[in-house]
């Protein structure tokens, strides 16, 4: 069993990680393709523990090269995942880059959970309903930072298993 933490650059997915995994040491940035390489981790929750997978990857500074680099990050961790958790970002809104994610997932049978980082506050938990736009029937509005609405995701989760 495996999750995958899946998203552009600087959504906070390695944030993310760190949240969920409980992890000390964050590698985290502001400067994207920082987290160069999978870090592995483990999720406990509801009396399970989940292994999860931060997808971060090197992201390469050409753009026809950072295009080839995300569809690689989406296509490994549909092979190898049971769950992705597919990060988006309520500050910058929907990209053409989390569009190309989106169908590329909807050609896989494997379950996405679609999730609205960056939700800190009421004002963009409200904002996050932009994502909708992407077609998913639910998402979840987490603030990877402060920890607001992780205990859903994570429930959301383990219904997937
Ligand atoms: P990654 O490239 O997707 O792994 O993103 P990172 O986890 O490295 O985070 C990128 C930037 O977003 C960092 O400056 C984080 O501190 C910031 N960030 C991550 N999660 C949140 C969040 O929930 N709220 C806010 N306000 N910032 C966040
Ligand atoms: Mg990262």
């Amino acid at each position: 069993m495996l999750v995958a933490i899946v998203g552009r650059p600087n959504v906070g997915k390695s944030t993310l990680f760190n949240r969920l995994t409980g992890r000390k040491r964050a590698i985290v940035d502001d400067q994207p393709g920082v987290t160069r390489d999978r870090v592995y981790g483990e999720i406990e929750w509801g009396g399970r523990t989940i292994p999860v997978v931060d997808t971060g990857g090197y992201v390469p500074h050409s753009a026809e090269r950072f295009e080839s680099a995300i569809r690689e990050q989406v296509d490994i961790a549909l092979s190898d995942a049971d769950v992705v958790l597919f990060v988006t970002d309520v500050t910058t809104g929907i990209t053409d880059i989390d569009e190309e994610m989106t169908q590329r997932f909807r050609r896989s049978d494997t379950p996405v959970l679609l999730v609205a980082n960056k939700a800190d506050n009421d004002e963009r938990r409200w904002a996050a309903n932009e994502m909708y736009g992407l077609g998913f029937d639910e998402i979840y509005p987490v603030s990877a930072s402060n920890g607001i609405g992780t205990g859903e995701l994570l429930d959301a989760l383990l219904e997937k298993l």
